[in-house]
């Protein structure tokens, strides 16, 4: 296996918008909570906003109340001891010692206006008329038996309250007044109704400055508001309550802020879990994407060499038929003069001088094909050194025309090569190049027709060929016959052979790092052609 290392930066990434979809539910579900928070908070604030609310307004009603039959218990003295009783004073008298009231006093209200009959405390005499205000105040009484008034007497505003028949004696009012403190501070200690809440309240239904009774914050007060309806008597009171701190608490009231804030770590964390967990799988799968081409690449390379096995077997039996025929044709032969060398008293001495030489033909052809396997075997096994020198080309195509000389000797040969030419090889492959296509070139044409040796210079090497007049290749086996064993339609039903000549050739070429190749033309004749380096310095003759 190769190269393990995986470019993280070339990895698909196979959803993409998995992480985008994710980050965005994930984000629309903390907006949702935390809009639910939210709500949940606001529900609850103005819940206990309203607890608070009616807390104080249980409690006013009750203080409202009790200053009601306060007046009520007058106008109880008044009726059980008459106008001119000593009950008025009984009752009266505490309550103004008390401070509950400034004062109180017993209005004749048939008289218009009304006339104080009795009075107890300060800020009104007995004999004295009322004023247009707590006329009003005292009459209202009449009609609907209790009536509060905020009353403006010389610029300060006083509250004004009375209770009427049939609580007091028919004709007469009990009426009481009291200083207005409207902006006052409230006993604010844990348990009182005041502790958490601000409170305006209004003698009247709207909430109208000159109405304010009772006020612990100058108005209009801020915040989120509880609008309350305080009864007193037949009246109905305004009263406004805002909370002074979040009634639900700090921590209550931060919660939204806390849902999306740990809205938003789940959303960052979910979000880099799924990046993190893609960008292993996908890192994963370009791996198993990688080993899959290494496996495949592997099958294939199995496969060419499966092929190569089953070339290098076909190779084997052909090569094996091929010796077995080459091989068969001179043994057959050579016993066969044998045989008759030896047979009765044997043949004339003429007959047997050509026997013998046949027998020796035939023997040669043998070793000539054993050292050409022998040759081919160690050349391909790498097993062949050669040593490149100078060599003066012309003399060196001379001698091996001279080794091939019989096989060449009816066919005119001519030699083109300057004198001074020399190749950089080793004289001996270069025999074995040279009368190998000499040899080929006698083989493959008709006695008679001319066979030509040329070399000259092609760029930094020089180049050699053996032309013939023969029978040529066809065009798609000119690259095959190069190969072992090969041997083309044409040659091979007209001539012996084994196909190892030009194997051989191509080998002592490559040897030398030159190339080797054929120009030919079926009917007309081949040249074959190779190059080898040229020799720079002085050629050694060989
Ligand atoms: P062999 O000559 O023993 O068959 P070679 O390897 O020398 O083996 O040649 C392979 C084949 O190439 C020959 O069988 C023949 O078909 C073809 N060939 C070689 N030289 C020539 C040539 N000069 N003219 C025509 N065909 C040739």
């Amino acid at each position: 296996m190769k190269g393990g290392a995986i470019s993280r930066r070339n990895l698909p990434r196979r959803f993409p918008w998995l992480t985008a979809a994710t980050g965005l539910i994930l984000a629309a579900a903390t907006v949702a909570a935390t809009l639910g928070a939210r709500a949940a908070v606001t529900n609850q604030e103005e819940a206990l906003l309203d607890d608070r609310a009616n807390e104080v307004k249980a409690f006013l009603e009750t203080a409202l109340n009790g200053v009601v039959s306060n007046l009520s218990a007058v106008g109880g003295a008044l009726r059980a001891g008459g106008i001119e009783g000593s009950g008025f004073d009984e009752v009266a008298v505490p309550l103004v010692t008390q401070e509950v009231f400034d004062y109180v006093a017993l209005v004749d209200v048939r008289p218009d206006p009304p006339v104080v009959v009795r009075a107890e405390g300060s800020g009104v005499d007995e004999g004295e008329a009322l004023s247009a205000g707590q006329a009003e105040a005292a009459r209202s009484a009449q009609a609907q038996l209790t009536s509060t008034d905020v009353i403006d007497v010389e610029g300060q505003q006083r509250l004004g309250l009375a209770v009427g028949a049939p609580l007091v004696p028919e004709g007469f009012a009990v009426y009481a007044e009291n200083e207005i403190v409207p902006i006052s501070e409230q006993p604010r200690e844990p348990g009182s109704p005041f502790a958490e809440v601000e409170v305006a309240l209004y003698a009247g239904a709207s909430a109208d400055r000159g109405n304010l009774i009772i006020a612990t914050v100058e108005p209009p007060l801020e915040g989120r508001q509880a609008d309350v309806t305080v009864e007193f008597g037949a009246e109905e009171w305004l009263m406004e309550v805002v909370a002074r701190e979040p009634l639900a608490g700090g921590l209550t009231e931060r919660m939204p802020w806390l849902v999306a804030g740990l809205g938003a770590l789940v959303t960052l964390a979910t979000v880099a879990l799924i990046e993190a967990v893609q960008r292993r799988r996908d890192y994963a799968l370009a791996l198993v994407e990688e080993r899959t081409q290494e496996l495949e690449a592997a099958v294939v390379r199995l496969e060419h060499a499966r092929l190569e096995l089953e070339e290098a077997d076909r190779l084997k039996d052909e090569f094996l038929d091929l010796a077995a025929h080459e091989l068969r044709t001179p043994i057959a032969a050579i016993a066969g003069f044998a045989e008759v060398l030896t047979s009765g008293n044997g043949p004339d001495p003429e007959t047997r001088a050509r026997l013998v030489g046949r027998i020796w033909a035939n023997a040669r052809e043998m070793e000539e094909l054993t050292n050409q396997l022998l040759d081919l075997s160690r050349l391909r096994a790498g097993r062949v050194e050669i040593k490149p020198e100078a060599l003066a080309l012309r003399g060196a195509v001379e001698e091996c025309l001279e080794r091939v000389g019989a096989a060449l000797e009816d066919r005119p040969v001519s030699v083109e090569v300057p004198a001074d030419l020399a190749a950089l090889a080793d004289a001996s492959a270069f025999r074995r190049i040279l009368t190998n296509l000499l040899t080929n070139a006698a083989k493959f044409s008709d006695p008679g027709t001319p066979v030509s040796v040329t070399a000259g210079v092609e760029g930094d090497d020089v180049r050699v060929a053996v032309t013939d007049q023969g029978i040529g290749i066809a065009p798609e086996e000119q690259a095959l016959i190069f190969e072992r064993f090969y041997r083309a339609d044409s040659g091979s039903h007209a001539t012996r052979g084994s196909g190892v000549g030009l194997a051989i050739v191509g080998q002592y070429v490559a040897l030398h790092g030159g190339r080797i190749g054929v120009d030919s033309t079926p009917g007309s004749g081949s040249t074959f052609w190779f190059t080898l380096p040229m020799a720079r310095e002085e050629a050694t003759v060989s």
